[in-house]
């Protein structure tokens, strides 16, 4: 059911206080000493159209300086500054770049860290983003069809485990705004790809879930579907709050999942 004007969305754990000068999903109920886990909209920035407003993508047609300027709003309500900044050079692979400092890590879908003071960024505008927490790691992966078939979410997890000296039952992993099995249709060849639970046949078309065929790959994997957390929200049902490359033809901006401990323990 839709609310005309919800002060906030809540998804289990998640929320979006959509009232707020930066509208953010945040990870709610935060135990102490947990890391900062946030996905962003395309509220609260300064770009003009079509990547109005909260254009975080510099690989856009938008002017670098409004992306950097909106790059260091969201990372200020989180805590964060921009040389705290670790951003990926995303190929659709399933590469985990290790990190231990700030900067860009070339031809890496994912990032994985246990250093503190860092904010791992993901980059999409219809690909799921995940961000992992387990133990002493944390992880940020980028998926979309090509590299999920390619396994970016179980490498993610699998870097995560290595990393953090857990197993995969003891990680979480959080979902954030795609685009939904609601609005995105496929070829049948991509279809072909997926198992049948992440592909909904409709009358003249098939429809690909990309959430769906995510759990498939990290519970298979062995993480606990309990320890899924979703924000079930669709970037292609709502032009107000995110941007769409399918629906905006990819003349649109870029939203960030992004991931991080602010600063050294205490
Ligand atoms: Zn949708």
């Amino acid at each position: 059911m839709t609310v005309p004007h919800p002060v906030s969305i809540v998804a289990r754990v998640w929320r979006l206080d959509t009232e707020a000068p930066l509208p953010l999903w945040r990870r709610t109920s935060l135990s102490r000493g947990a890391p900062e886990l946030a996905f962003s909209t395309r509220q609260g920035g300064v770009s003009q159209a079509p990547y109005d407003t909260l254009n975080l993508g510099r690989s856009t047609d938008d002017l670098p300086e409004s992306v950097a300027e909106n790059r260091r709003r969201l990372l200020q309500a989180l805590g964060f500054t921009p040389e705290q900044l670790v951003t990926l050079g995303q190929v659709h692979g399933a590469r985990v770049a290790h990190v231990t400092a700030p900067g860009l890590q070339p031809e890496s879908d994912a990032a994985v860290t246990r250093t503190r003071g860092l904010a791992l960024a993901v980059t999409g505008a219809d690909c799921l983003p995940i961000l992992y927490v387990g133990g002493a790691a944390l992880a940020v992966a980028h998926a979309g069809w090509r590299g999920i078939l390619a396994g970016v979410a179980e490498a993610a997890l699998q870097a995560v485990c290595a990393v953090g000296e857990v197993s995969p039952a003891e990680v979480e992993a959080h979902l954030g705004p795609c685009i939904r099995v609601c609005c995105y249709e496929v070829g049948p060849e991509v279809a072909a790809r997926f198992p049948s639970q992440a592909v909904i046949p409709h009358a003249h078309s098939v429809h690909l879930d990309l959430p769906a065929a995510v759990r498939l790959r990290l519970l298979a994997a062995g993480l606990r579907p309990e320890r899924v957390e979703d924000t079930g929200a669709c970037t292609a049902c709502e032009p107000s709050r995110y941007f769409s490359h399918r629906r905006d033809r990819g003349a649109t901006g870029r939203h960030w999942g992004v991931a991080g401990w602010r600063d050294a323990p205490a």
